[in-house]
């Protein structure tokens, strides 16, 4: 399981990449992405983004364009 980000909801303010101690959250575009191999699923991001993008996903790979 890892941090999904779901890219219609996600409006690119950034504040995941700011709080993954990770690094396991990128942008690509105007929409983040989590690198399912470094997540460790300690719900940082989940907990600071305000429009309710990321969830976490059962085997989730690279969330990038989905
Ligand atoms: S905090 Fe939420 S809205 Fe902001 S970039 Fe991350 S996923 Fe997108
Ligand atoms: S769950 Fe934690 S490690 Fe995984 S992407 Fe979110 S902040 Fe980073």
């Amino acid at each position: 399981m890892s941090a999904f980000i779901l890219d219609k909801l996600c409006r690119g303010c950034q504040r995941c990449v700011r709080a993954c101690l990770q690094d396991a959250i990128k942008m690509t575009a105007s929409v983040a992405f989590v690198d399912s191999e470094k997540c460790i699923e300690c719900e940082e991001c989940m907990e600071v983004c305000m429009h309710g993008a990321i969830t976490f996903v059962e085997g989730a790979k690279v969330a990038y364009g989905k």
